[in-house]
């Protein structure tokens, strides 16, 4: 399938990523032990893995929605994040991060001290996607959905230049 100007193919059908969040979900309600999650989901990426996951989730729960900002150049890591759309306090509750996927790690090295500020009881991470070969700061989620290739992927959320968000299915960047 050509996205844009780019040749894609199918890399998770939608059933497969259906069946992976299913077990996710009992993974994470397996391990709750009665805590309430106040779920903050990263936008764009995460808005169609967020709604599904929290659908497959027979708990109570809170959910909250940022996006991040990123500007170049002005810290250590080249990257400082400010959460844009974070209201909500979370002071003391146990905090869900979702993402849609780990790829260097910078995006949620950056995030996850601006949350720990705020003074949350705990902090969870989840990620649909993770490419382990790409991290180039040491962080990992505590749930995974799938480990891919160090690859391009879109779809399910996941734009390529700001297309293909609304696919059902996962698709990879065809090389050659
Ligand atoms: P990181 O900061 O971990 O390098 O990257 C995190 C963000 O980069 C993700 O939330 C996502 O928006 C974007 N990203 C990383 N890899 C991919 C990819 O393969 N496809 C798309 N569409 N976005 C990606
Ligand atoms: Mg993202």
């Amino acid at each position: 399938m050509i996205i844009k100007d780019k040749e894609f193919e199918i890399y998770l059908s939608k059933e497969e990523i259906a069946e992976r969040i299913s077990s996710l979900a009992n993974e994470i309600e397996n391990n709750l032990d009665g805590i309430k999650p106040t779920f903050i989901s990263i936008l764009n990426g995460s808005y169609i893995f967020t709604a599904d996951l929290l659908r497959a989730l027979d708990i109570e729960c809170e959910v909250s929605f940022v996006k991040l900002a990123s500007y170049k150049g002005t810290s250590s890591t080249g990257n400082v994040i400010s959460i844009i759309g974070l209201e909500q306090s979370i002071h003391n509750k146990d905090v869900f991060i979702i993402e849609d996927i780990i790829d260097t790690g910078v995006t949620l090295a950056n995030f996850i001290p601006d949350i720990q500020q705020r003074n949350p009881k705990s902090i969870t991470i989840i990620s649909l996607l993770s490419k382990p070969e790409a991290r180039k700061v040491p962080i990992e989620a505590n749930y995974v959905g799938f480990e891919i290739p160090n690859k391009f992927v879109v779809g399910y959320g996941l734009d390529y230049d700001g297309l293909g968000r609304n696919l059902s299915d996962l698709y990879i960047l065809k090389e050659g």
